[in-house]
């Protein structure tokens, strides 16, 4: 049987993908997209956000299932605001130890719901190995220690000195290394800054190792990071950034004796995590919340929430969660938001229905499950109010999304992933959040909304016995997964 590996690359977009194969500038992505089938419009999770999304890759179900919400969001039962580290200066004031016990604790082993299984459990459950290399999200059957690093050790008064989860065959950067990793040199590429190894040339390193040694596992998923922190500061170099990691992946191709070995050892399948949209230079292209919500009091930042506080801002760069006191705050702030348009989408729950609404209209949109009109994944939705909210069209009974793609189902999956009154709003093209000490992209790249712009993403499938049903989304590639090990049953074969 092959093995899987699967390359997470993110904020790689199709159409960067292409041209840079076009221009000769990506040899491995040539090579692999030649030899594979190839989907440039696969459909991503809700809000675009790494942390939600590699949930949603591990688990195979959009975050009203699994139950991470975003990046950063706020836990209306234990009144805390969740950072899995966004921003120098929100982790300073939310304080280090609770943000670092966030992203490498609470995430997997609290924040993850247990109604799911991870792709990691359910391969070793059927008694094959998984593998994950610097992914965020990596619960599994496995137990591994916490290497801090002296400073954070100490800022962290050891709370971190609990052992994590993961598959057989994990590491975390140096935070987290299994014996088999310590062969691998240490140099610039883990140093503090680069991000304890959480990079491009580390991963590579530790993927080449664990294969040399005899020791792959039947499924590794490999997280490469760096594309992501290029585009956002200098988008126009997108060709450039991605023929960088096109590097890494040759040193990856190379460790083989003919790149053509590879694939008929592994099925090779390579997807994104969302795309960025560049934001326009002028100040006005960041949208200021706090001076729009200037008739509200809001949560300051490092303090604890109290009880009268009107609203709490959970900045996802070009999405935020606001959450409301109660529901007549909550209708306050949309009538607060709708006037401007450069806020695009603003939906909320009611019982069982979301309502949206978009800035500098007055037009309603409700939507809920279990209705009469199929989407193209055969969910049924009940509609009320004017579909042009999200651009939704009508083929006989059936919905089409162009503009926000598989809006329904994302919108649901992110409003439906946590408790509380809360408001889930977008930036329009160009545009960002503004909220106080977020990290913002003037000029640069950003993203987070439900635009098709930040939520289409390649998926190269090279070397694998099936083909992925389309319309392909993010959330399939689990049991495509499965299904290339011989674990899960390929849809049509039951
Ligand atoms: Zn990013």
């Amino acid at each position: 049987m092959k093995k899987v590996i699967l390359f997470l690359i993110d904020s790689m977009m199709p159409d960067v993908l292409e041209r840079c194969i076009a221009a000769k500038k990506a040899p491995g992505l040539q090579f692999l997209m030649e030899r594979s089938q190839y989907i440039p419009d696969c459909v991503t999770v809700f809000p675009t956000m790494t942390a939600s999304i590699d949930c949603s890759l591990i688990t195979g179900v959009y975050p009203d299932v699994h139950k991470i919400p975003g990046l950063v969001w706020y836990d209306t039962e234990t009144r805390q605001m969740i950072n899995y580290i966004n921003g120098a200066i929100p982790v300073q004031k939310m304080g280090i130890a609770h943000c670092a016990s966030n992203v490498l604790f609470d995430l997997n082993e609290r924040h993850l719901s247990r109604s799911v299984k991870t792709i990691h459990e359910v391969v070793e459950e059927n008694h094959l190995v998984s593998g994950s290399i610097n992914v965020i999200a990596h619960r599994g059957h496995k137990k591994h220690k916490v290497h801090m690093p002296p400073m954070l050790d100490a800022l962290t008064s050891f709370q971190l000195r609990e052992k994590v989860s993961g598959p057989t065959i994990m590491s975390m950067g140096t935070l987290v290394r299994p014996d088999l990793f310590r062969s691998v040199a240490w140099d610039m590429s883990q140093s503090v800054l680069k991000g304890y190894g959480i990079n491009d040339a580390f991963a590579i390193d530790q993927l080449i190792e664990v294969i040399r040694s005899g020791k792959q596992p039947h499924f590794t998923l490999v997280y490469l990071p760096e594309n992501d922190h290029k585009l956002h500061k200098s988008p126009q170099d997108a060709i450039q950034h991605l023929a960088e990691v096109d590097k890494e992946l040759v040193r990856f191709l190379d460790s083989f004796s003919s790149w053509e070995q590879m694939l008929e050892r592994n099925v090779c399948i390579l997807i994104s995590d969302h795309g960025q949209t560049v934001i326009g230079e002028g100040e006005e292209h960041n949208i200021p919340l706090e001076r729009l919500l200037s008739g509200f009091s809001i949560h300051a930042i490092g303090k604890v929430v109290a009880p009268e506080v009107d609203v709490v801002i959970c900045n996802n760069e070009r999405m935020a969660y606001l959450y409301a006191k109660d529901p007549d705050t909550l209708k306050g702030i949309v009538e607060a938001l709708v006037v401007d348009d450069r806020i695009d989408v603003i939906a909320w729950r009611e019982n069982e229905k979301i309502i949206v609404r978009k800035g500098g209209t007055t037009e309603v949109l409700r939507f809920w499950r279990d209705g009469t009109y199929p989407d193209a994944y055969g969910v049924k939705w009940g509609i009320e109010g004017d579909v042009s909210v999200l651009d939704v069209q009508f083929d006989g009974e059936q919905l089409l999304f162009d503009t926000y793609p598989d809006a329904f189902s994302r919108l649901y999956g992110s409003l439906f992933s946590q408790s509380g009154h809360v408001i889930a709003i977008t930036a329009a093209k160009g545009y960002e959040m503004l909220s106080e000490y977020f990290p913002t992209h003037l000029g640069g790249g950003s993203h987070g909304s439900l635009h098709k712009q930040d939520s289409l993403i390649p998926l190269l499938i090279a070397g694998a016995k099936h083909k992925i049903g389309l319309p392909a989304r993010l959330v399939d590639v689990k049991d495509f997964i499965l299904c290339e090990l011989g674990i899960a049953t390929a849809p049509g074969q039951q």
